[in-house]
């Protein structure tokens, strides 16, 4: 068996690359592998605007007075890089979005009626990982997080986790994941924890009551929960065999006190509310490495670089192969033509070998406004005039379904 090793193929696939003096952990995204992530993030947001998520910026900067406020500077310093200098206020580099959602939600004052409020971003923040654990993009220092606070009543909880929960079943659907377990993370010894007991108590019941809910199996794992509470992972491995978590669902009563988060409830009294943090895909980065290493460079059609190549057979057809993949952009999709004299055609699919749809067209498709279609899992389709091809590719890669062809 041969091991898939994600850093290996990023750089034969042309998809991100390192330079040693950017720094380790410091991966710049080559073009393909820019549209890879543009496109995903764009899916991200789809999925969350249809699940009622509004969606904010926020700077990847902040005092350090707000780290400290929220708990990150005495629990978890060990992961931030040093403050930056800035006269009596130090700033430091974000290790989280949440304490900047936080002080969002109190920008105002909020009504029970807003709840629950559910603010996501796909922000930058960094991580000072040891050096020698840096590589690729599994382990970096600048993090491209896929995140959201919902905020919400006590009551409304369970139902949220369980929400957040199906979201990320859906979301590892379309992108052809398949966890390895979820893993109930937990407070253990010696941990540096905020908060007593009994609310860690309350937090992990309603974590496990949403866990029920969905129907779903768990593990507990006593030491991975976060400083301010326990959280649901969502497990993967890699082809080594290595877990890490994609996923997570965590339920905070630390922050919402700290930063003394309220809301109006039907009573006219101040509630607190709580913060459910949630990420369906995890960092970017992580996420990207892991669907290059399952899918060995073949994407889903609809998270493809490079959806359709047109190939002619001949010169001859080099204007009705242009056409072709001219209206194909039209439609939406990335489309190229790979033209003749780059070499026999069976060269030119076997280059192409990643591309879900390679078009062939030779004189008759030319002469008849059709395209004799070769799917990348070796399926070729009988002729399709080439609007009915463009169409349906284009309605299948809306749905962002794994199928290649709906035949
Ligand atoms: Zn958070």
């Amino acid at each position: 068996m041969t091991t898939v090793d994600h850093r290996r193929l990023g750089r034969d696939l042309h998809l991100f690359g390192t330079d040693p003096l950017i720094g380790a952990g410091l991966p710049f995204w080559l073009p393909d592998g820019a549209t890879v992530r543009h496109t995903l993030e764009e899916y991200v947001r789809g999925l969350e605007r249809d699940a009622g998520h509004v969606h904010v910026y926020t700077p990847a900067l902040g005092k350090l007075a707000l780290y400290e406020a929220s708990g990150h500077w005495s629990h978890y310093r060990e992961a931030m890089f040093a403050p930056l200098e800035d006269g009596a206020d130090p700033l430091v580099l974000r290790p989280s979005l949440c304490p900047h959602h936080a002080l969002l939600y109190r920008s105002r004052s909020r009504s029970h009626r807003e709840l629950p409020l559910r603010v996501a971003e796909i922000g930058d923040m960094y991580r000072q990982e040891p050096s020698g654990s840096l590589g690729g993009l599994t382990r970096v220092r600048a993090i491209r997080l896929n995140d959201a606070h919902v905020f919400c009543t006590p009551d409304q909880v369970v139902t949220e986790t369980a929400a957040a929960l199906d979201l990320i079943a859906r979301a590892h659907r379309a992108l052809g994941i398949t966890p390895a377990r979820h893993r109930l993370s937990l407070p253990g010894p010696g941990g540096k924890y905020a908060g007593d007991t009994a609310r860690w108590e309350r937090a992990t019941a309603l974590l496990t009551a949403a866990l029920e809910h969905t129907g779903q199996d768990w593990e507990e794992a006593p030491g991975e929960a976060a400083f301010y509470g326990p959280k649901i992972d969502v497990q993967i491995t890699d082809p080594a065999g290595r877990e890490s978590t994609l996923s997570t669902v965590q339920v905070d009563l630390h922050q919402p006190e700290r930063f003394d988060l309220h809301y109006t409830g039907p009573d006219g009294a101040r509630h607190r509310p709580v913060m459910v943090h949630r990420s369906l895909i995890g960092s970017v980065e992580r996420a990207v490495a892991h669907l290059v290493e399952v899918h060995r460079g073949a994407f889903p059609a609809w998270l493809a670089p490079l959806q359709a190549v047109v190939l002619p057979v001949s010169p001859d057809q080099e204007r009705a192969a242009a056409d072709l993949a001219g209206l194909a952009r039209r439609r939406g999709l990335r489309a190229d033509t790979a033209p003749a004299h780059r070499g026999p055609l069976g060269a030119r699919i076997r280059e192409h070998r990643l591309v879900p749809y390679q078009l062939v067209v030779g004189a008759r498709e030319a002469a008849e406004g059709t395209v004799a279609v070769r799917l990348r899992d070796g399926r070729r389709l009988p002729p399709l005039p080439v609007k009915e091809f463009c169409d349906r590719a284009a309605a299948l890669a809306a749905r962002h379904t794994t199928a290649l062809w709906d035949a």
